[in-house]
């Protein structure tokens, strides 16, 4: 019988046991459960994995824990900027937004770029307008306002400096969320979204909308779903590298995810982990940072989540 599997992440970065409050650590914990239950449910019903990895990623923007949606850093501006992606594995059919603004699950809008217009990626202004002419209602900044990364912005807005989530020069952290799954029928995708980095400006975008970067999904392969720092995860275009390794050297998905991650973005510089599922239900989700909230489940009985190396 064709297992069935989801993984989720919640980001990477420097967590170190024993840094976080247990509280704090139950909190986040619930919230991945909750996000991996609500997508495994759909494929225990025979749901699609498209649908699956949606609503993980719903789930994820709605909690003010992670870097995306509801949860999302504060730009230079003081406002929020953010960037989703979603990819089909069966069609290879694909949608993305980028600086997008009071929107409160850009996952969901990302998936209505893919199936009601005839392009892939809107961003910006471009990206509200069609938003706006699908009736989506608008957020206020307050829905989008959390103390604690108030205070991370404060702390820099005056500087030059960007940060990733988290980040301060001893605990960088990655806040940006995404699923992959596979369905019953084999099927496979992969959903991205997050609030990029603290005190960005300039229109700056990262890998997590673009499609290859931080985001991919081919049944012939795999489908993936990273997090780290955004500039290097775009020029190592490593959710299709993952791929390629598969396609073209016919590695395993845990092989190929480790030798991207441990290898080749450690090569240019670049920190972080990625989640990745193949058309099996094989998941595999390597990171070289410190630590990556993920979780995982499959209906060949394996359970999994955690946070620390
Ligand atoms: N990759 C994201 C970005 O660069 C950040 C993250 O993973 O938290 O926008």
């Amino acid at each position: 019988m064709q297992t069935f599997s989801i993984a989720i992440h919640g980001g990477a970065g420097t967590l170190v046991k024993g840094m976080m409050s247990p509280e704090k650590e139950a909190a986040y914990s619930a919230a991945l459960k909750l996000a991996l239950d609500g997508g495994y449910t759909i494929l225990e019903k025979g749901g699609t994995a498209i649908d699956a990895v949606e609503a993980a990623v719903n789930a994820l923007e709605n909690c003010h824990l992670f870097n995306a949606g509801k949860g999302s850093v504060f730009t230079a501006n003081g406002t929020h900027e953010m960037d989703a992606s979603i990819m089909d594995g069966k069609t290879r059919n694909a949608g993305a937004v980028s600086l997008i603004t009071g929107i409160k699950n850009p996952v969901s809008l990302a998936r209505d770029v893919m199936e009601k217009s005839e392009h892939v990626f809107l961003a910006g202004d471009g990206a509200m307008q069609f938003a706006k002419e699908l009736n989506y209602s608008l957020e206020d900044p307050a829905y989008f306002h959390d103390e604690l990364r108030h205070q991370q912005w404060l702390e820099i807005k005056d500087s030059d400096t960007f940060q990733l989530d988290h980040s301060t020069k001893k605990d960088s952290k990655f806040g940006t969320v995404g699923a992959v799954a596979c369905d019953k029928d084999g099927n496979i995708a992969a959903a991205t979204s997050t609030g990029g980095m603290t005190n960005k400006k300039w229109g700056r975008v990262g890998d997590s909308p673009m499609v290859g970067g931080g985001n991919y999904a081919n049944n012939k392969t795999c489908a993936i779903s990273c997090t780290g720092s955004g500039e290097f995860f775009i020029r190592g275009v490593v959710a299709y590298d993952v791929a390629c390794l598969i396609e073209h050297k016919n590695m395993s998905v845990q092989d190929a995810a480790n030798e991207v991650i441990h290898k080749r973005i450690l090569e240019i510089g670049g920190d972080g982990g990625l989640i990745a599922i193949d058309s099996k239900g094989m998941i595999a989700m390597p990171f070289n940072t410190e630590g990556m909230y993920r979780a995982s489940k499959s209906s060949n009985g394996t359970e999994k989540m955690a946070i620390y190396r």
